[in-house]
């Protein structure tokens, strides 16, 4: 009975592409709360009718993010400001540790966008996105850990005053907004259409060798309890696995999946045709059906979210009209 509803949710699920639906549904989330800000901030301006301004928004600025996580993990100073963005930063770490770089697969909206693009590119040119030969492409893929690397040891740099007078700037409430206006700036959207159409040709670059956080989660994922596990004895070699990986991994050569590009998208285990040859499992050990990821990487991310809210951890402690007064600053 047990296995049959297996068959059922996995069959449901992969016709109607659980990427579509669980990264459809991020991205659609992260659009509605832009809006918002967008109205909270016309709001403020005296040009709309009040909408609440929502806190997820804080994801928008990770390097201000970033500073306020090490604030905290070196004085246990919680931002009062924007806490949503160290609750945002624990989730992406806490999913990374657990299901790879999960947040980059399953989550992030900018992945998702820069996925659409790579995915557009192969159906309209009819053949796979080009890459670069492996020795420019294992370059190129160190370059986001070095990118990465120099990020966080500068945030983790940032002396404990420096951190908190940031935090008190009304800049730094207001940032969301600005950037979210930044992205519709005609330059900008001349720099995001030239990007969209290079990952068309050339496959998700930014989330490949540009994206810090992308490193970050990456070298994290390395030790993740959930990896893919492809048992040589059952593998027909057909390869199937490794030419469906977006992320590159040579799946069919390997006994197990620490590859920090995997993001635990599942694709190569679906796709696999020999019984037991490719499964997800935990600690190498223990298997599970691969919808499992998916819906842990939800769940994960709802149950830290509902922590976050019941502790007190996710609303901003800076009063509405703070947030309208920072707004009505001229230049901000
Ligand atoms: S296809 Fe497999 S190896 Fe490649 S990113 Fe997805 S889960 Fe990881
Ligand atoms: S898809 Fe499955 S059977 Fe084919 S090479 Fe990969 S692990 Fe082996």
């Amino acid at each position: 009975m047990a296995r049959s509803t297996d068959d059922v949710v996995g069959r449901t699920l992969g016709r109607i592409g659980p990427r579509l639906i669980v990264r459809g549904g991020f991205l659609a989330y992260f659009v509605f709360i832009s809006v918002r800000l967008l109205q909270f901030r016309a709001w403020a301006l005296g040009t709309g009718d009040f909408v609440p301004r929502p806190e997820a928004v804080a994801g928008l600025l990770p390097i201000g993010s970033y500073m306020s996580f090490f604030l905290w993990l070196k004085t246990g100073f919680f931002d009062p400001v924007l806490p949503a963005g160290i609750v945002i930063i624990l989730g992406a770490l806490a999913t990374s540790f657990i299901f790879k770089r999960g947040f980059c697969g399953w989550i992030c909206p900018v992945g998702t966008v820069w996925e659409v693009s790579a995915w557009l590119g192969r159906k309209v040119l009819g053949r796979d996105n080009f890459r670069p030969p492996r020795w420019l492409d294992l370059g190129l893929r160190g370059v986001r850990y070095v990118i990465a690397a120099g990020f966080m040891i500068w945030l983790a740099a940032v002396s404990v005053q420096e951190a908190m007078w940031f935090q008190q700037l009304p800049y730094y409430a207001t940032v969301d907004a600005k950037m979210l206006l930044l992205f519709g700036a005609p330059l900008y959207l001349a720099v995001i259409a030239l990007a969209f159409v290079g990952m068309m040709l050339f496959g998700n670059v930014w989330c490949r060798y540009l994206c810090p956080l992308g490193g970050v989660y990456g070298a994290c994922g390395v030790a993740s309890a959930c990896t893919v596990v492809r048992d040589p004895e059952a593998c027909i070699d057909c390869g199937k696995c490794a030419k469906v990986c977006h992320a590159a991994v040579p799946v069919d050569t390997l006994k197990s999946v620490r590859a920090p590009e995997c993001d635990g998208c599942q694709d190569c285990v679906r796709v696999c045709p020999a019984e037991g040859a490719l499964t997800s499992r935990v600690f190498g050990r223990f298997r599970f059906r691969w919808w499992i990821w998916p819906l842990g990487v939800v769940v994960l991310w709802l149950a830290i979210f509902g922590i976050a809210l019941a502790t007190g951890h996710w609303h901003t402690q800076l009063s509405i009209e703070a947030f309208a007064q920072f707004m009505r600053i001229p230049g901000l």
